[in-house]
């Protein structure tokens, strides 16, 4: 029988911000714990992008208009703002793609064609999001190359060792691995992951689509060629998403897409590219998507990255110990050195059964493989459910979880 709890709500900085966010508003029984999967939007973001269609739309890069001119302005602001925002060496390797998804591909396609050669191998994780696996089985299986995975812990954690290993003794040629789990919330320790793949002349692509909403973010000083995010994850609107690169990683590499705005010239038999970054820019981008991403983390920074990942941790604290005193309930992950992110099956009950029963009492949690069916596998589970935190979440939230939880649980015991 699962005893009353003896935690104390922790003090969150952010407690205030969830008035911020309308939805919150409109409905207010809501318990949103899926943020992992695509956070809410605060109205500075919704306001930008209403305000952007309402006052001063116009496709860019083309118009000899002052409204065009206008647009574009805005909107290669946002570039230089992303650059400064997640410490990028330059806003020449600042790309601006519709998701992560789609910025590793653009690596996976562009980087392969050069590089991979029959033989070599790509090291990704048993920890990854498909996102950051099936674009790697689609570039090696057609150039004979191969995909090696470096083994997860018992408590999902990168086995380093395995790493080391693995980039001593297979032929590697290039690392992608997560930043941070989606599934278990692990943070890697991503700068000795870069180090490890440089010292050995590895080039390596971080997926940071679960770190940037949570971690103050510096990729000079992480120095990884390539890292990807999506805008949606960290309250910005979907259709966005970044690669921010090294510009020398970038410089060289054949464009992804063909089309209009990445060119310099072309003729019916052939093409040159315009220059870095819009060399992997084809076709007219989210304009008004990425003014609203612009406002996210205009928004992101006037909280603070510190901030924010002190609030989730509080709240990932209070979490792991009111969740910890559920009978009846598994919890996934590593007991420290992670996200906000919490994985977990209630004895007895299928992962989608719990998901249904949190709904309804307005509890939204994500149940499934996370797109991470390796790690399933490597945890000897089909699925779990999960509940993800962002900036508005509340100590409140996680009493809603867990209390729904002890009664779950009580039911299928
Ligand atoms: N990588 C990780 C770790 C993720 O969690 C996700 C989405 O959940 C992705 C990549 C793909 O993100 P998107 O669907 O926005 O491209």
């Amino acid at each position: 029988m699962t005893q009353p709890s003896a935690a104390v709500p922790p003090p969150a900085p952010l407690l205030e911000v969830r008035a911020d966010f309308p939805v919150f508003a409109h409905r207010p029984e809501l318990v949103f714990l899926d943020s992992a999967a695509s956070s809410q939007k605060p109205a500075a973001v919704i306001d930008a992008i209403a305000g952007f269609y309402a006052h001063d739309y116009a496709n860019i890069h083309r118009g000899a208009y002052g409204l065009s001119a206008r647009a574009t302005d805005r909107f290669e602001a946002v570039r230089d703002q992303a650059a400064q925002f997640f410490g990028a060496p330059s806003r020449d390797g600042v790309v601006f793609t519709r998701n992560a998804t789609e910025a590793i591909n653009l690596v996976a396609h562009s980087w392969g064609q050069v590089h991979l050669n029959p033989g070599d191998v790509v090291l990704v994780s048993e920890l990854e999001h498909h996102a950051n696996l099936v674009p790697w089985h689609l570039v090696t299986g057609g150039r004979g190359a191969r995909v090696e995975a470096v083994a997860m812990t018992p408590d999902g954690r990168l086995d380093l060792e395995d790493y080391e290993r693995k980039l001593r003794e297979l032929p590697v040629k290039f690392v992608a691995l997560q930043h941070v789990s989606n599934a278990l919330g692990t943070v890697h320790p991503a700068r000795q992951l870069v180090e490890l793949a440089h010292a050995r002349g590895v080039s390596i692509l971080l997926d940071g689509a679960q770190a940037a909403p949570h971690l103050p973010l510096n990729l000079t000083e992480l120095g990884a060629d390539f890292y990807v995010l999506s805008a949606h994850k960290m309250l910005g609107p979907s259709g966005v998403g970044l690669l921010l690169a090294r510009p020398e990683a970038l410089r060289g590499l054949p464009p992804y897409q063909g089309g209009g705005d990445m060119i310099r010239e072309v003729y019916p038999q052939h093409s040159t590219y315009a220059p870095l970054p819009h060399t992997f820019e084809a076709g007219t981008p989210a304009i008004a998507e990425v003014i609203g991403f612009g406002a996210a983390l205009d928004y992101l920074s006037g909280l603070g990255m510190a901030n924010v990942a002190a609030h989730e941790q509080a709240l990932l604290g209070y979490a792991l110990q009111r969740l910890g005193a559920v009978d009846g309930l598994q919890l996934y992950g590593p007991a420290s050195g992670r996200c906000g992110v919490v994985s977990f099956n209630v004895a007895g009950a299928h992962a989608h059964d719990v998901a249904g029963f949190l709904d309804e009492a307005n509890i939204c949690v994500r149940a499934g493989h996370h797109c991470a069916q390796p790690l399933m596998r490597a945890l000897g589970v089909a699925s779990t459910a999960r509940a993800s935190f962002s900036v508005y979440t509340t100590p409140a939230d996680v009493d809603a979880l867990a209390d729904a939880l002890g009664e779950i649980a009580q039911f299928f015991a």
